[in-house]
């Protein structure tokens, strides 16, 4: 048996053929084109299922489902996009869209726990049952699994765990409406902001010399983590205050839902220890009442792949 999971994104559809040893054993992608109608996206994503399975000489009959990881408000069991701004979906019946091209159970869920549901299958969390998947990229994501379930709060729109707020009245506009949000803080986005503050006054720090042809546009965050590990003092201290706001973020997940474990993926999972070793330490400085932490704090493992193996497999954990 084969699963199909579906990143279906603002810009790109990705589309992957999963196994039962969880691996993506052929993929393919294409674009979303979302200026479209959802007709014609859908009829796309369709299409791109089915040349996967004729690469790999699939049949339907051997397809256990479809599961679509998607931005934004989605109701998996009836297989509808509730409200996607990134798509502009509204209400929008995946399922039945796809099944006028293939005949085949269709499931749709928030793409943040998608990869939340992939690295608790077989990723970074694999056998725990209450897990926090925390995504640090443009914004911050998260997916909340209680007792091995995703937890989608009442409505569908449990886990924005980017939206806490950690500076009241006088933190950063956030794109939600509040102010002072942790995605303002802890994402890749305000690392490199971060960054670019800290070489405004200190142009000599290794961050500069590292970007690409020495240009503060070219600041990312593995630059900064790769001016840190090369001694630089001022690349040291922005990434110490970064590991800070993200600690006091995982302390307030931790305080309210104590998960077994904390999963930091995105595109900074790829720092491994150098991330998770200093958050654990400022995590452990702000636990309640002086108490030992008890949860452990771990890096992703499935680094992109966890959307489409979480995806792939929603018929089987829904
Ligand atoms: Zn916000």
């Amino acid at each position: 048996m084969y699963y199909l999971g579906v990143d279906l994104g603002g810009t790109t559809i990705k589309v992957g053929l999963v196994n039962e040893e969880y691996q993506i054993v052929q993929s393919i992608s294409g674009p979303t084109g979302r200026e479209r109608s959802f007709e014609e996206v859908l009829k796309d994503m369709a299409m791109l299922c089915k040349e996967v399975m004729s690469m790999e000489g699939i049949t339907e009959k051997e397809i256990h489902s479809i599961g679509i990881g998607s931005p934004g408000i989605a109701s998996p069991n009836e297989g509808v996009i509730l409200s996607s701004s990134n798509l502009n979906f509204d209400h929008v019946n995946v399922r039945r869209e796809i099944q006028k091209y293939i005949q085949t159970d269709v499931y749709v869920e928030n793409d943040a726990n998608c990869a939340a549901l992939g690295e608790v299958i077989c990723g970074a969390a694999k056998g725990e049952q209450n897990v926090v998947v925390v995504t640090l990229g443009t914004g911050v994501g998260g997916g909340i699994v209680a007792n091995g379930k995703i937890n989608r709060g009442s409505f569908f729109g449990a886990g924005e765990i980017g939206h806490q707020v950690i500076y009241y009245d006088q933190g950063l506009p956030c794109g939600c409406g509040r102010k002072g949000c942790w995605e303002q803080y802890a994402s890749a986005t305000a690392l490199i902001r971060q960054a670019k503050n800290a070489v405004s006054e200190h142009p000599e720090s290794k961050i500069l010399a590292l970007a690409q042809d020495g240009l503060v546009e070219n600041i990312n965050a593995k630059v900064v983590f790769d001016a840190a590990q090369a001694g630089d003092e001022v690349a040291d201290n922005v990434l110490q205050g970064y590991f800070k706001y993200i600690a006091c973020g995982v302390t307030n997940i931790i305080n309210i839902l104590e998960p077994s474990m904390i999963v930091l993926g995105g595109g900074m999972s790829a720092q491994k220890e150098y991330l998770t070793n200093p958050v654990t330490k400022y995590v452990q400085d702000e636990m309640y009442g002086g108490l030992s932490l008890k949860t452990k704090i771990t890096a992703a493992t499935l680094g992109n792949d966890a959307g489409i193996i979480g995806a792939a497999f929603l018929g089987t954990t829904l």
